[in-house]
C-alpha cells in the first residue's frame, strides 16, 4: 500500500508541472527504514571530485575495530583513481558497495543544478550517469548495486520515477547529513549524529581524510551503540 501511495505522488508531481519536485527528500527517496526497530544505516560517499584520490583509512579502520557496518556509495571516478582500495573495501563484508554515479551529477531530467553542479539534461543522460557505474561495480565485485544516490543527492520527480521503475533501483536519501560534504567541524558532526532516531539513514563522506568527519563519528557512533542502536547495512 505504501508503494502505491508513493507512486501516486510521483505520478501527481509529474502530471502537474507546478508540483514538479526538485530536492533531496522527494517521495520515493528513502530516508528512514522503519523495520527493524533501533537500526541505523551509516552511509559514506566517495564522490571522486577532481583530486579525489585516496580515502580516510583511519575512519575505515575505526569502523573495522568497532564492527560498525557502513554502506559505501562510490562514484566511477573514485573507483578508477583507487582500484586497490576499492577492491579491498568491496571484499570486506562489513561494507557494501552501492552506486554514486559516473560523473557525480544531480539526478535531473532537464539539466537543473544543485550546489552549482549541473544535473543530467534528459532521461537518457540520467541513465548514462547511473548504468555504467552499476556495470563497473558488478564487473569488479560480482554483485550488482541495488541502491543509487546521485551526486549532491538532488533529484527531480521524473528522475525518481525512472530510477525506481525503469532501472529498478532504490534511492538512498538521508535523514541527517552528518558532515555537509565533509565541511563541518567534529563537534557539529557529533551533534548531528546524536540526533539520529530509529531507522534513520545517516550520510557522511569517507573520501576526505583531511576533514573533521572522522573525529566526529569516532565520538558519536559508540555513543549511539550504547543508547541501543544497531548499525546495519542497507537491505538489498
Ligand atoms: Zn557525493
Amino acid at each position: 500500500m505504501k508503494k502505491v501511495i508513493t507512486y501516486f505522488f510521483i505520478l501527481l508531481f509529474n502530471l502537474i508541472p507546478a508540483f514538479a519536485g526538485w530536492g533531496e527528500h522527494l517521495p520515493g527517496v528513502t530516508r528512514n527504514i522503519p523495520e527493524p526497530e533501533n537500526a541505523l544505516y551509516l552511509t559514506l560517499d566517495a564522490c571522486g571530485n577532481i583530486g579525489g584520490k585516496g580515502y580516510d583509512k583511519k575512519l575505515i579502520q575505526f569502523l573495522r575495530d568497532n564492527e560498525i557496518p557502513a554502506t559505501l556509495f562510490v562514484n566511477s571516478r573514485w573507483i578508477d583513481a583507487n582500484p586497490d582500495a576499492f577492491a579491498e573495501l568491496a571484499a570486506d563484508t562489513l561494507f557494501k558497495i552501492e552506486n554514486h554515479g559516473v560523473n557525480h551529477k544531480p539526478a535531473s531530467t532537464r539539466g537543473r543544478s544543485a550546489y552549482e553542479i549541473k544535473g543530467t539534461e534528459s532521461v537518457e543522460r540520467l541513465i548514462d550517469e547511473i548504468v555504467p557505474n552499476t556495470e563497473k561495480i558488478t564487473k569488479l565485485t560480482g554483485r550488482a548495486p541495488t541502491w543509487y544516490r546521485s551526486g549532491t543527492a538532488y533529484y527531480d520527480s521524473e528522475a525518481v520515477e525512472v530510477i525506481l521503475t525503469r532501472l529498478n533501483m532504490k534511492i538512498a536519501g538521508f535523514a541527517i547529513t552528518l558532515d555537509a560534504g565533509a565541511s563541518l567541524p567534529a563537534a557539529q558532526v557529533y551533534e548531528y549524529a546524536m540526533m539520529a532516531r530509529s531507522g534513520d539513514i545517516l550520510l557522511a563522506h569517507f573520501n576526505q581524510p583531511r576533514s573533521d568527519t572522522r573525529e566526529g563519528l569516532k565520538k558519536a557512533l559508540p555513543e549511539l551503540k550504547k543508547r541501543g542502536y544497531v548499525f546495519m547495512l542497507l537491505p538489498d
